[in-house]
């Protein structure tokens, strides 16, 4: 990608990933941690000052090139996901997202434009998210790597987690699915276009942090829809104990989706594509009113698929389209 060589680690990582005192004074883009940040980056350690009588949700994952994102990705889409996959577990639980560390492997063709981009996507959305990077780790390596621990505070009863469905609740999902997965598909069809919808959802899916701390005292459980649908609900019913009987005609699917795949396929992108980052919950249908309008006050909107049953595992949806996403990348070269 470039025949120029990186500056070293320490100037490396000050231009692009230190963005705080000790950053370029040029940089007016530069996010400030500032909240709870005792000591930011520079030192060994960062110290760090979690609010009184919160409990601290930590969780980490890692990107890698050609097997979560394709590596001719927009490197301002990869810093983007890289950060948006993570503070979606915290968005699950319904923690508010504080701090991130990131640990980085670069190959040798990484250029500086490159890691400008890279780290211009991953700022952009750590600043709309108020979350400070205080530390990391860069290395050379073969393939590029990308691992991300997020730090997110919740209160010491209030986490959403996945068991506590209970027979009766509604199940519901916090917004369209399948876009991810049609995205997706559209990248290895050539799709380029920076207003593609499905490419973006893909590319640069929204976490749902604001819906996980609207709905965090309503939900009897849930997680994030990283895996596909159905997966992620075998999940929530294993974990709570329940079975599920989902509306398949209630499955929102994401917008151009039907166009772009047919119907039915389309369907099998929302049951089983994974990558859609949305919420699933559990709640008593008692509260659904409230959680509508609790999501409606943030622009988004809740959609019901169905309800918990005592009886194991999932009715109502060909739980077959559970392996789709497997089938594709198989045909698709291997690539991802
Ligand atoms: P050490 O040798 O103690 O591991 P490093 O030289 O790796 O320290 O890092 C120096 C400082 O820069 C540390 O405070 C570290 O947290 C920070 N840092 C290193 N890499 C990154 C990165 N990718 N993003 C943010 N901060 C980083
Ligand atoms: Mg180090």
């Amino acid at each position: 990608m470039s025949d120029q060589a990186l500056p070293g680690e320490f100037e490396l990582i000050r231009r692009y990933f230190m963005k705080g005192a000790e950053a370029s004074t040029s940089d007016a883009s530069a996010h400030r941690p500032t909240r709870g940040v005792a000591l930011g980056q520079g030192d060994d350690c960062a110290l760090l000052l979690p609010e009184v009588g919160t409990r601290l949700a930590v969780s980490v994952d890692t990107s890698l090139a050609d097997v979560h994102f394709p590596r001719n990705a927009p490197p301002e889409a990869i810093g983007h996901r890289a950060l948006a996959v993570n503070l979606s577990d915290l968005a699950a639980m319904g923690a508010r997202p504080c701090w991130f560390v990131l640990a980085l492997t670069l190959p040798d063709d990484v250029s500086e434009p490159w890691l400008a981009a890279f780290s211009e996507g991953l700022h952009d959305l750590a600043r709309a998210h108020d979350i400070a990077l205080v530390g990391g780790d860069v290395t050379r390596g073969r393939e590029l790597s990308i691992t991300i621990t997020v730090h997110g505070e919740l209160p010491a009863e209030g986490a959403i987690l996945r068991h506590g469905a209970r027979c009766g609740d509604l199940l519901a999902v916090t917004g369209a699915l399948g876009g991810a997965h049609g995205g997706l598909r559209a990248w290895f069809d050539g799709a380029r276009a920076p207003d593609d919808q499905l490419l973006n959802a893909y590319l640069r899916p929204q976490p749902r942090i604001e819906a996980g701390l609207a709905l965090r005292d309503l939900a009897t459980a849930g997680l994030d829809i990283s895996d596909g649908l159905l997966a992620d609900l075998g999940h929530l019913c294993t974990r709570s104990g329940v079975g599920a009987d989902l509306d398949e005609a209630s499955i929102p699917l994401a917008p151009g989706l039907c166009e772009a795949l047919g119907a039915e396929e389309a369907l099998g992108a929302a049951l089983g594509g994974g990558d859609d980052y949305e919420l699933l919950i559990a709640l008593d249908p008692r509260d659904e009113a409230t959680a509508r309008k609790r999501m409606k006050a943030l622009g988004l909107e809740l959609y019901v698929i169905g309800r918990v049953v005592s009886k194991e595992g999932i009715r109502g949806v060909d739980t077959k389209r559970q392996g789709w996403q497997h089938f594709y990348a198989a045909d698709s070269g291997g690539v991802l």
